[in-house]
């Protein structure tokens, strides 16, 4: 499968650290249990959501008087999923266009380099063919090669992408990409940003006025509001996600390049802290690598 495929690093490099954290050990005892926390850790679970994991490993050690080291796999495949499923909203498996309204708008931030652009470009891929009409807005107007890499995608998957000038009000094009798309009877609308984090009065202003002015042509929008992090860089991601959540209301996260990495822990980290739905993920560079976030899958196929 897929996501089997695309986790593979980061199920090696957990699978090789839980081997060795209980080598020649037949009961989970407090030694394994510390070092079981280290490989969490190391894993990219984050601190907090790593000490509730151990916590409840630690209530059923002691239930159950007696854990045998060769079950810890399944042990903690069930109690990750379980915390997963406690602190989030539903799985997004059977997630749909919302049928109200048209088109339905997704704007899309994050800082360059984490794999915005593919995104974009790969659900475009899956909306179209989902048989739905889809128009790209090449809001980042602030690097010619933004431009550049979304109408490539645009040709790449047979969608209409709305651009101007380099430089020109990324508001503008927005409204643009809205006001085409409208006249089009378009379903989907993804509008690409610039992710400047370093100036954040500056983004949150540009945000704020893309989003006021595409309401002029479709009030509901943006009907989400979509952060990118790319998933390789750990802990970083997660900094990232609460600093762009300060600066406007995020409503979904995708995950990027969990394929090339062994931190692919951090998406088990962000899904238990963060209030915000991990609703995608990116597994590879090509228009078929992205799949729908599904924690128990996920935790299945890290942990089977
Ligand atoms: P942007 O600057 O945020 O728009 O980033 P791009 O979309 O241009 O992506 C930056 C690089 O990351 C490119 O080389 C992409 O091919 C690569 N990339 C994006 N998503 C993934 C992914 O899920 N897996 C892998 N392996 N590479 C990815």
């Amino acid at each position: 499968e897929t996501l089997d495929k695309g986790l593979e690093k980061t199920k090696t490099s957990v699978f090789e650290k839980i081997s060795r954290a209980i080598a020649g050990k037949n009961t989970v005892d407090d030694d394994v249990l510390d070092d079981l926390e280290e490989v969490l850790i190391t894993s990219d679970v984050g601190v907090d959501t790593t000490l509730k994991i151990i916590e409840r490993i630690q209530q059923r050690v002691a239930r159950d008087k007696y854990v045998s080291t060769s079950e810890l796999n399944n042990i903690l495949r069930e109690e990750i999923a379980s915390l997963l499923e406690e602190n989030n909203t539903g799985d997004l498996d059977d997630w749909e266009l919302p049928s109200d309204h048209k088109p339905y708008v997704i704007l899309v931030v994050g800082v360059n380099g984490v794999g915005k652009t593919t995104t974009i470009g790969k659900l475009a891929y899956q909306f179209k063919r989902a048989g739905k009409k889809v128009y790209l807005g090449a809001a980042d107007t602030f690097r010619a090669a933004a431009v550049e890499q979304i109408v490539i995608w645009g040709e790449r998957v047979g969608v209409p992408v709305v651009k101007q000038q380099m430089g020109a009000d990324p508001a503008s094009v927005a409204f643009d990409t809205l006001a085409s798309a409208k006249a089009n009877g378009a379903d989907v609308v993804i509008i690409d940003t610039a992710g400047r984090l370093h100036n954040k009065v500056g983004l949150m202003n540009e945000l704020k006025k893309i989003k006021d002015v595409m309401k002029k042509v479709v009030p509901e929008a943006p009907d989400e509001v979509m952060l990118v992090l790319d998933g390789s860089t750990g802990q970083n991601a997660f900094e990232q996600a609460k600093q762009f959540s300060a600066v406007t209301e995020v409503s979904s996260l995708a995950i990027t390049k969990l394929d090339g990495t062994a931190k692919g822990g951090v998406v088990i980290g962000i899904s238990d802290q963060l209030k915000v739905p991990v609703k995608y993920i990116g597994l590879g560079e090509n228009m078929e690598d992205l799949q729908l976030f599904n924690r128990r899958n996920f935790v299945d196929s890290l942990f089977g």
